[in-house]
């Protein structure tokens, strides 16, 4: 290569099995360095005071904007390799500019003193939602930047609900239930990771190196201005984010006046959507936006909070993989953990170390009633400076048979109930259903 020129960060595009599509340079970047020629970052201040002092993050690799960007990785998570996909295919222009015309958010949400603190939120832009706004000038220049937070309202029906309004549980007042089959009103919040790497090592307790080092290993190598930027402080990493829904006017979010219940839901699609009745996701669910609205009808605030993160963070062919180990090795809840240990290695991946960076932004200093058990939840909350009043676990009624594995190994393990613990000799008595008739149907 030495012949042709090119820094050792480039390749001839000829390397390629064929040509490159009109639009591409004829050498591809690999990565780029610090001082290179060219190379000079948009400023970008992380816990600025505003968003203009701050300034925009810019992770565009197209044109001009390649020695310009101060982040890495690509706009919208996980999704970011459906947009190469139809990049490569042709349906999408590279040079596509979105016109970002009414998407703005229909409610504005305060400025908090989160904002512009670059220890309490790391893995989120606390500008990403109003970056059409607060970069206007930019956005006009023809800079590909943005949002990466979108803020939209609508009405939601889940079965459970209409339940709890039949059986006279939840009342019908017309504005948060809007009728008697259980129609709810909400508030939305969807929100991309932008993780500032500085605070998120912090957060886990390595060195910033180490954790660029292993995020550029184990991500095959997809990222190495990981480790040739160390200038660079911004990655939106490949990943799902989150989803807060709000019950009743979201101004009362951050009101300290009034009550807020609030729970923190971690992704089970096997569950949440097609109700499967291994686990208590759907249920814990179904309650914790039950007991949201009615603290939204008594005059507080109800917020619920999912973020996407399967099965633990393991993903569902990890899930399933232990479902089968659990079924065939003999479904007892001193066993649960053991199980998930030999397929991952570890027990649970979901961290919630960044978790609390949310509710920093939307505002929340204390929570009356958290419907969750989980001690990891709780714990990086409370470490985070959020006061939490009371804890409420998931009724036991609501709780399905075939759950009960899963449901007493985690009391056990730490989990918060305000019944009892259980000794290892009665979770080795909690069995799950087994497959003994599926294997009559099957056969
Ligand atoms: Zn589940």
């Amino acid at each position: 290569m030495g012949d042709t020129g090119t820094t050792p960060a480039e390749v001839p595009a000829a390397q390629l099995p064929n040509s490159p599509k009109p639009g591409y340079s004829t050498h591809i970047v690999l990565t780029t360095y610090p001082g290179q020629s060219g190379i000079d970052p948009v400023p970008l201040e992380w816990g600025a005071p505003d968003s203009k002092s701050r300034g925009p993050v810019v992770v565009s690799r197209s044109g001009p904007l390649l020695k310009r960007r101060n982040a890495m990785g690509a706009h919208g998570g996980n999704y970011s390799i459906y947009n190469a996909l139809a990049i490569a295919s042709g349906d999408l222009d590279p040079n596509f500019r979105p016109d970002f015309r009414n998407s703005e958010p229909i409610f504005k949400f305060p400025w908090q003193p989160a904002w512009a603190d670059k220890e309490k939120i790391v893995s989120m832009d606390p500008y990403g939602h109003d970056i059409v706004n607060q970069f206007r000038e930019q956005l006009d220049a023809g800079w590909d930047i943005r949002p990466t937070m979108a803020i939209t309202r609508a009405n939601m029906k889940l079965a459970e609900i209409g339940e709890a309004v039949r059986d006279g549980k939840l009342g019908v007042d017309g504005d948060i239930v809007v009728d008697s089959t259980g129609e709810v009103r909400v508030t939305k919040v969807a929100v991309e990771p932008v993780w500032y790497l500085p605070g998120v090592a912090d957060r886990f307790g390595v060195d910033e190196g180490t954790l660029r080092r292993t995020l550029f290993e184990h991500t095959g190598g997809s990222y190495p201005e990981l480790i040739t930027r160390p200038d660079l402080k911004i990655f939106l990493p490949p990943i799902g984010g989150l989803t807060v829904y709000i019950f009743g006017p979201p101004e009362r979010v951050s009101d300290e006046n009034v009550k807020l219940a609030l729970r923190i839901h971690d992704e089970c699609n096997g569950s949440d959507v097609f109700q499967s009745d291994i686990c208590t996701c759907r249920p814990y669910l179904a309650f914790g936006i039950q007991e949201a609205i009615r603290e939204a009808q008594n005059g507080g605030s109800g917020v619920v909070i999912y973020f996407r993160k399967e099965g633990r963070a393991l993903g569902e062919v990890t899930k399933y993989l232990v479902y089968n180990a659990r079924k065939r090795g003999g479904d007892t809840a001193d066993k649960y953990f053991t199980r998930t240990e030999n397929i991952a290695g570890v027990r649970d991946m979901r961290f919630q170390a960044l978790m609390p960076d949310i509710l920093h932004w939307l505002g929340i200093k204390k929570i009356d009633r958290m419907l969750s058990m989980s001690n990891m939840k709780h714990d990086a909350i409370v470490q985070s400076g959020i006061k939490i009043h009371e804890r409420i676990p998931i009724p036991d009624d609501m709780i399905p048979n075939d759950s009960r594995v899963e449901i007493d190994a985690k009391i056990n393990a730490g989990y918060f109930t305000t019944g009892r613990q259980y000794t290892m000799e009665e979770l080795a008595a909690v069995k799950g259903r087994g497959w003994e008739k599926w294997e009559d149907v099957t056969h």
